[in-house]
């Protein structure tokens, strides 16, 4: 155990913020490194209670009250070797993950206490960080390779989870990525202000040294086909995510400066990392409004912020949240609280309850406002307010309503693999298609989830196809294909 008392001493305490008016002049990450010390004392309020739900909050299995006795001794190395035996990339789940475990945690009970949930996800990233400045994130190639060869399409965190798995395991893995650049969403769809790119850049050199291949600019199913990938490689991992995204289709979708918010965020990250970059589309001095209360909705806020929007809102169909878990949705589940992204500090408007009726566009035929009407949630259906129709003004729309699946296109017909009834991609409880030797992982077959979701399943359909190529397997397999975060 930790300190015995350090959750009796100690108050819960989070890193400073970056001062808002510092941190929308540039687009670096918004926390500020916590001292070591700090953090030591923070793991040390963790009681190590007997039975960790902790545990139970994380799909990676995380061993939390281990790291946090370790890191509260200051053995920053082993805790670092606790970490990644559970978590190929701490540093990403450490800055990007909402930490269902924290809403687990036996500190967490008492909601008038919520806050005093340990501080998981920050220890965490700590213990990622200094294993950097400390030399400790070595590549570990294997000892020997095995002769098989797998192909994995698609390099977000579930393609780089199980790439990483089966190099480690001696297979030779290729990965292959249509974008100009490795990382999926973390590269070109979350914003640097959330993930440093020289995070993700650090962990692709280790997989380099460690053997696997990246192969950019190739989509498969256009550029090489399905059928000649798995007549290459003896096994194939789709981890192509849900990047279908879902639509508005109400009058004046047409209309120019109503955009999708993956028309929008790539070429803002694209720009951060190469400043020649010209985006195609800027906030800057304009009405933005967003439409999706969620983390993709953030991203965008955060993002038309540091281009220098005129003014940005932020509309949810939802009521607005409690302050305080609902009654219903009890500990040990994640629940839906009003929530403060480091985006929604920095600006803004949130506006709940509202539907959008129509885009209205101006006389060139660019978007000029949208007509708003309010909604009551009555028996689980949306039901207007009579009579609160209103105008709000706005020359950039950005759509960020979630995502409905894996793009249908060439890859899934010339392969075959089947879809469910969600569109996904069809799986059994070994993460295999319907087509020998075709696995899935991530957003694909899960549909639209987490980072930390999708390396946990880039590590348990690694293990599946290591038993698929060798008949038995070492690796962890930390979900099933069914599993769901805690629930009532
Ligand atoms: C804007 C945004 C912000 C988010 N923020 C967070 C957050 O803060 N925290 C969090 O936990 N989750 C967040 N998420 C969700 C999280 O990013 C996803 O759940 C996660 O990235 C899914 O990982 P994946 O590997 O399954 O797929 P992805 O990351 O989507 O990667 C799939 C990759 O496959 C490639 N691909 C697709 N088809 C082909 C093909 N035919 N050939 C070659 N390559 C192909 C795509 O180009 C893409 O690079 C966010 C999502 C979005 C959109
Ligand atoms: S990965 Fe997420 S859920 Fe797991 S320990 Fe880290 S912050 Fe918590």
């Amino acid at each position: 155990m930790a300190d015995p008392k350090g959750f009796l001493t100690t108050q819960r305490d989070l890193p400073q913020r970056r001062p808002v008016p510092v941190r929308l002049r540039d687009w670096r990450e918004v926390y500020e490194e916590q001292p070591a010390r700090e953090t030591a004392a923070q793991a040390g309020r963790c009681m190590d209670c007997g039975i960790p739900f902790c545990h139970s909050g994380c799909p990676l299995g995380n061993l939390i009250p281990e790291w946090n006795d370790l890191v509260w001794r200051g053995d920053w190395a082993e805790a670092s070797e606790r970490l990644h035996a559970t978590n190929n990339f701490p540093e990403f789940t450490g800055r990007l993950c909402p930490a269902p475990c924290e809403t687990a945690c036996v500190l967490a009970i008492d909601p008038s206490t919520t806050s005093g949930a340990v501080t998981i996800k920050q220890v965490e990233v700590s213990i990622a960080d200094r294993a950097v400045v400390g030399g400790r994130l070595v590549p570990l190639p294997p000892d020997r390779l095995s002769g098989r060869t797998v192909a994995v399409i698609g390099s977000g965190p579930a393609g780089l989870a199980a790439a990483q798995q089966l190099t480690r395991a001696g297979h030779t893995v290729v990965v292959f990525e249509r974008a100009d650049a490795v990382g999926g969403l973390l590269r070109y769809g979350i914003p640097e202000f959330k993930l440093e790119k020289a995070h993700l850049d650090r962990r692709l050199a280790q997989m380099r040294a460690e053997g696997t291949k990246f192969r950019v600019n190739v989509e498969v199913g256009v550029d090489i086909t399905g059928q000649v990938l798995r007549e290459r490689y003896d096994a194939v991992v789709l981890a192509t995510g849900a990047t279908a995204w879902r639509d508005l289709t109400v009058p004046g979708r047409e209309l120019a400066g109503v955009l999708q918010a993956m028309e929008y965020l790539p070429h803002a990250n694209r720009a951060v990392s190469d400043p020649a970059y010209q985006v195609p589309v800027s906030a800057a001095g304009r009405h933005v409004v967003i439409i999706g209360g969620g983390d993709t909705g953030a991203d965008c806020l955060g993002t038309a912020l540091r281009q220098g929007a005129a003014s940005v809102h932020q509309l949810e169909i939802l009521p607005h949240p409690p302050q305080e878990r609902p009654g219903h949705q009890p500990w040990p589940t994640y629940p839906m609280v009003y929530r403060v992204s480091s985006a929604h500090e920095e600006g803004g408007e949130r506006v709940y309850a509202v539907s959008t009726k129509r885009f209205v566009g101006d006389e060139t035929g660019r978007v000029r406002a949208l007509e708003l009407v309010e909604v009551e949630l009555v028996d689980g259906q949306f039901r207007e307010v009579p009579g609160s129709e209103r105008e709000l003004a706005a020359d950039l729309v950005l759509l960020a309503m979630g995502f409905l699946g894996p793009q249908r296109g060439p890859l899934l017909d010339q392969l075959g693999v089947r879809l469910d009834e969600r569109g996904l991609i069809a799986r059994d409880a070994g993460f295999a298609t319907n087509v020998p030797g075709v696995f899935v992982a991530g957003d694909a077959g899960r549909g639209q989830s987490l980072i930390v979701w999708a390396i946990a399943e880039g590590r348990s359909a690694a293990a599946a196809v290591d038993r698929w190529l060798s008949g038995d397997t070492q690796l962890p397999a930390p979900v099933t294909p069914a599993m769901r975060p805690l629930a009532v």
